[in-house]
């Protein structure tokens, strides 16, 4: 995408979780063409190092920063150094995810709290976070990943990550409606299949395929369109925008 010549993000500082690969990492890349400051999150460090190190090319300032989402200290760190290194925090997003194919009879304790933990828990903790910084600004921006999976049923992962995204929605409607006083907005992204390690390390090939077949647009969604709808719901034209779940799925789902 060739960087727009109006940055509406400019001075903006954001934070995007699980921004080392995917689609984490095309709205990184995006939020930083349009002008933000962006702290790059993930587990993997040399990941979370090598968005950062592409985006400092573009004219904004990246960091990255290593952290698991769903461990609170690290999560407080990681927004206390944002702002500290930048005096604010305006945009969120919440984008680490993880899954697992596993029927219900094969998942165990620890795989299900895990999936709910990242995916679910980790936007909790980094909202949290993120929430006296936006306060104090009196403006900022949450987007949650939730899925096609969190409106229907998952046709990848197993039934932990159809939870998961669908208290992502539960989660993203009531946090709305707390923050709406304070000129803070939360939304949730749905997107379908998109082309990224999560869905080729999951399905092979042919199946990857069968399914694009069935869509409506029959092909899989690109990281850097969901990016796009990311910028907007980010930006002040999303100002009336909260509370709300947008799909992204190129017709997959239509309710
Ligand atoms: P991806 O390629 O697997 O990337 C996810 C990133 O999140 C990875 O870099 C991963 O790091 C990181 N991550 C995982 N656990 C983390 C944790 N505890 N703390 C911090 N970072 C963590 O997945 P993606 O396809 O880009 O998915 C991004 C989001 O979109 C997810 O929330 C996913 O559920 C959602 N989504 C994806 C699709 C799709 O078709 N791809 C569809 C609907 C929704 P590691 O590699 O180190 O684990």
């Amino acid at each position: 995408m060739d960087m727009p010549q109006h940055q509406p993000l400019r001075d903006h500082v954001a934070i995007v979780t699980g921004a080392g690969q995917g689609i984490g990492r095309a709205v990184a890349r995006t939020l930083a063409d349009h002008g933000a400051h962006l702290v790059v999150n993930d587990l993997d460090q040399s990941n979370a190092e090598s968005t950062a190190e592409e985006l400092r090319s573009s004219v904004t300032t990246a960091f990255h920063f290593q952290a698991d989402v769903t461990d609170a200290p690290g999560v407080q760190a990681m927004v206390d150094w944002t702002a500290d290194t930048f005096g604010a925090v305006h945009i969120l997003v919440n984008n680490a995810g993880i899954l697992f194919p596993t029927s219900v009879m094969d998942i165990d304790e620890d795989e299900w709290d895990r999936v709910i933990d990242v995916n679910l828990k980790g936007a909790f903790l980094c909202s949290k976070a993120v929430l006296p910084h936006m306060r104090e600004a009196g403006w900022g921006r949450i987007v949650n990943f939730s899925s096609t999976a969190g409106k229907n049923v998952s046709t990848v992962g197993g039934a932990h990550y159809t939870a998961a995204k669908a208290g992502v929605l539960g989660f993203t409607r009531h946090l709305a409606r707390e923050v709406a006083p304070y000129n803070i907005t939360v939304n949730a992204v749905c997107p379908g299949l998109i082309d990224t390690e999560m869905v080729r390390g999951t399905i092979d090939e042919e199946r990857t395929r069968a399914y694009a077949r069935s869509f409506p647009i029959p092909r899989l969604g690109r990281p850097e369109e969901v990016a796009n709808l990311v910028a907007f719901l980010a930006s002040d034209q999303a100002a009336y925008i909260t509370g709300a779940s947008l799909d992204i799925n190129g017709g997959d789902l239509m309710i």
